[in-house]
């Protein structure tokens, strides 16, 4: 669909040209030639930007704009000003008006305005339609062995469906088993990485803390977690 536009200028000879000039670049346009004509067109109509002189009679431009802000706070809209009008573009700028071009312009610079104002307002309505979340946040995070399953971020623990409770050292040290399964394990190995380089136990915790996952998650169940003997653990299906 074409994007439309809207011109709201008094004086017919510009507006006439930007018609032209905005048709010619496949825009769709339409035209008002007052501030009141304006702000009527912008209610009825449904338009992806306003290109605004803020010399109109009757209604002023920045009054045009701030009736518009108070119905839509995302739409562009590109002020033109009179040269040296410096009151104008601050308080055109301060009611949120897009961008400012002033008088007289090159079309082409004009043009380029336009194109960056609607690219800005087509990137906000994506964001906001997608809110902020990361594409992936709701991805899920799941680790498996057989018909046992774990998710890293809710920390829910299944085994055939059914959830286990676990501590959160026991939930630690399951997750390090299952990333590295089929892989035996000696004890300093798992000390290290679930308790840490500086922990000063003895390594016989590592059994401790296996006997009670066992109990969890194998116990009347198909075992999981395998005892080496003279080596350590390793956690794998039976094949
Ligand atoms: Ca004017």
């Amino acid at each position: 669909m074409k994007p439309s536009i809207l011109i709201v200028e008094d004086e017919e000879k510009i507006a006439r040209v930007l018609e032209i000039e905005l048709e010619y670049e496949d825009y769709e346009v339409s035209k008002a030639m007052s501030g009141t004509e304006g702000l009527e067109a912008f209610q009825n109509g449904d338009f992806d930007l306003v290109l605004l002189d803020i010399m109109l009679p009757g209604l002023s431009g920045i009054e045009v704009l701030r009736r518009i802000r108070s119905h839509d706070e995302h739409i562009p809209v590109i002020l033109l000003t009179a040269k040296g009008s410096v009151e104008d573009k601050v308080s055109g700028l301060d009611l949120g008006a897009t961008d400012y071009v002033t008088k007289p312009f090159q079309i082409e610079e004009l043009l380029a305005r336009i194109r960056a104002a609607l690219r800005l307002h087509s990137k906000v309505q994506k964001s906001s339609m997608t809110g902020t979340e990361e594409p992936n946040q709701n991805q899920e995070v799941w680790l498996s062995a057989g018909d046992l399953k774990i998710n890293e971020k809710t920390r829910e623990v299944l085994r055939a469906e059914d959830g286990i409770e676990l501590t959160p050292r026991e939930f630690d040290l399951l997750v390090y088993l299952l990333r590295n399964q089929r892989q035996v394990l000696n004890r300093e190995q798992i000390l290290e990485a679930v308790w840490g380089y500086d922990y000063m136990g003895d390594t016989n915790v590592v059994d401790v803390y296996i006997r009670y996952l066992r109990k969890k998650i194998d116990h009347g169940r198909s075992p999981l977690i395998h005892t080496v003997r003279g080596v350590g653990y390793v956690l794998r299906t039976e094949t």
